[in-house]
């Protein structure tokens, strides 16, 4: 029969797996006892909904053998089995949603990250030269064989097997120079991984070991003493201790087990930045785990991202990915909820009406608000890092749904602070302003680092008050659901009045206003239809002009919506202010050519609104019709 080849993905994470020196080929069998322990999942739920099931939850088990003679290591289950179907599907394609960046993480290199793509099986070549997989589905007649030698391809056939489930044997690598695999044809060693990393599954796994201990032979000595002797015996064993770590106290499950457990679990090479247990009683009993990741999943900001958190009742798997216990802006949690007070059969439609399960999800999303807070205040570079990641999901959090959860989140958010360099809430900001101080102020710029310099933030600066940089579209509409802060509103220093000015000094302007009345309608005429207005300003200090918007469309939410595919943004365009400012030589050109030479005096105009466009990011609609009018001047 012809081998069938591996998808291209499979075939590159098989080469690298082979090739690439893994410090950590030992995971191969913590990743096959947990497709095991996922087997059997499936099977003892099918089984709990179906009335005339002959399946016993007792009698589920996992094997771990050990066959010195013939160099193989065998993992058993009596599990859910497949099908040659599902073979096919699921050993013969890996990596499923194969996006672009999954291929980037690979050139990377970064082996660390191979777990994270649901590759676990193929851990197993890691450490043997030929795996076969014989598997019956619950229910079928026969069995299937599944078989490869690593890259060059697999094949399946029909088989035979007593009793369903699978049976995944691995010949083991010959020993090599200084890389060892006869180790793991020991029972000891694997038994110390079991232990090490498969302690929890919830299944018995059984291994044949060796028992050693004094027993009488049926003689007696010369003393008339029973004789005894030192027998070693082989016997079936249950190694793993079976409790779910959700069900451990601290003490049991230090949160350095836990990690361990969440890496392991949710396919995550990076330590967690939290860890949260909770444990209440009361209307509902249950115990959760939950975890805030560090970094993004590769697929987090994709449609392919699947939340939610894992349902168990009393150690039963009732629900894989249950996204209705948190709100969507917390959906990068990951963990487990258990509770006796669950019912098996669960369905989506009546969780979102059952009131057990509303408070379960809302005592939940209280603990995590609790512990990021605790972590932004305590350990602030891990919420740094935690932020990098998630703080857009946070951020958007506030504005979907028409800001539902704007509450929630309002104390979560952070912004770059101009005035310290950092990120700070909001309420931080609200501590640092000085007396007087009654906004909050903002301005937009393309970076953190770009910000301290626009004309824009000059004034507020001087007066020693900070301003946040906003750097992403989606701040904007942050400031727009939430309005104000700590009763302080949000000002954005570029289209709002700053409210800094003295009675004295808004006198001078209007004053100011009224003598270049003329100048400012000329100004206002030469460019037409570009600008809604043109002002002298009353907040420029050292720049000569400034290009701001009125009304309710900035340039974000005009770049928001041009770039969003269709004709969405058609007809949204900001309504363009400039600003002169009187101090500067350019003004002064102005003024004197407005009185002498009219012409040369609208080119000026024309190139103020020019450098202003660009000074505030924005492009020349036609640039080489504004270099020819610069030039012409010089
Ligand atoms: P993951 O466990 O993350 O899905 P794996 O590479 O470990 O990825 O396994 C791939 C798939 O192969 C599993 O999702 C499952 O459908 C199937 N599979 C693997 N081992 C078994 C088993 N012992 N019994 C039944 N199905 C299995
Ligand atoms: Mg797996």
């Amino acid at each position: 029969m012809a081998k069938r080849q591996f998808k291209t993905e499979s075939k590159r994470i098989l080469d690298m797996m082979v090739n690439s020196i893994y410090t950590h080929k030992e995971i191969f069998l913590r990743e096959l006892i947990s497709n095991a322990s996922d087997a059997i999942d499936k099977l003892s739920y099918k089984v709990l909904t179906e009335s005339d099931s002959k399946v016993g939850k007792d009698d589920f088990r996992i094997d771990v053998k050990v066959d010195r003679g013939a160099g193989t290591v065998t993992v058993s289950d009596n599990g859910i089995g497949m099908t040659a179907e599902e073979m096919e599907k699921n050993l013969g394609y890996i990596a499923h949603s194969g996006t672009l960046e999954f291929k980037k993480e690979i050139d990377d290199k970064d082996n660390e990250s191979i777990g994270q793509f649901g590759v676990g099986f193929y851990s197993a070549f890691m450490v043997a030269d030929s795996v076969r997989v014989v598997s019956r589905a619950y229910g079928a007649e026969t069995a299937n064989v599944w078989e490869s030698e690593g890259v060059d391809g697999y094949t399946i056939k029909e088989g035979r097997k007593d009793g369903f489930g699978t049976d995944v044997i691995l010949h083991i690598k010959d020993d090599k120079g200084s890389e060892e695999y006869s180790e793991f044809l020991e029972t000891e060693r694997l038994r110390e991984l079991v232990e090490k990393y498969s302690d929890y599954i919830r299944w018995p796994i059984h291994m044949t070991v060796d028992e050693s201990e004094w027993k009488e032979t049926g003689e007696k000595d010369e003393k008339g003493e029973p004789k005894k002797d030192y027998v070693t015996t082989k016997v079936d064993k249950v190694v793993n201790s079976m409790v779910p770590i959700w069900k451990k106290s601290k003490k049991e499950a230090d949160d350095e087990k836990c990690r361990e457990f969440y890496k392991d679990k949710f396919r995550d090479y990076e330590d967690p930045v939290s860890v949260i247990r909770v444990s209440a009683e009361g209307n509902v009993t249950y115990k959760a785990l939950l975890f805030v990741p560090a970094k993004a999943p590769y697929d987090f900001y994709t449609r392919d991202f699947q939340p939610g958190l894992q349902l168990y009742s009393n150690g039963v798997l009732i629900m894989d990915k249950c996204a209705d216990l948190l709100p969507y802006c917390f959906r990068f949690v990951r963990g487990v909820v258990d509770s006796p007070d669950f019912s098996l059969n669960i369905s989506r439609e009546v969780l979102q009406h059952d009131s057990q399960l509303k408070a379960v999800g809302s005592n939940l999303t209280k603990k995590v608000k609790k512990e990021l807070e605790r972590l932004m205040k305590e350990e602030p570079e891990k919420y740094a890092r935690f932020y990098e990641s998630f703080g857009r999901q946070l951020k958007y959090g506030v504005v979907d749904q028409y800001g539902r959860d704007a509450d929630l989140l309002k104390d979560l958010i952070t912004f770059h602070s101009v005035k310290q360099g950092k990120q700070v809430s909001l309420a931080q900001y609200v501590e640092d302003m000085p007396e007087g101080q009654t906004k909050i102020y903002y301005v937009t710029s393309e970076t953190a680092a770009h910000a301290k310099d626009l004309p824009q933030a000059e004034p507020v600066l001087a007066k020693g008050y900070d301003v946040l940089a906003f750097t992403d579209e989606i701040d904007t509409f942050v400031t727009n659901v939430l309005r104000e802060f700590d009763k302080k509103e949000f000002c954005n220093v570029t289209t709002e009045d700053l409210g800094l000015e003295s009675e004295e000094e808004r006198k001078e302007a209007e004053k100011k206003d009224e003598e270049y009345k003329d100048l400012v309608a000329f100004a206002k005429e030469t460019l037409g239809e570009e600008v809604a207005d043109v002002r002298i300003s009353r907040k420029l200090r050292n720049h000569a002009v400034l290009l701001t918007t009125q009304g309710n469309i900035t340039f974000e939410v005009e770049k928001y919506f041009r770039e969003m595919p269709g004709q969405a943004g058609d007809g949204i365009k900001a309504a363009r202010v400039l600003e002169l400012n009187t101090d500067s030589g350019a003004f002064r050109s102005l003024e004197s050519a407005f009185r002498t030479d009219k012409e040369r005096a609208g080119k000026i105009v024309r190139v103020m609104y020019g450098q202003a466009c660009l000074m505030a990011g924005q492009s020349i609609e036609n640039p080489v019709e504004y270099s020819d009018l610069v030039l012409s001047m010089l």
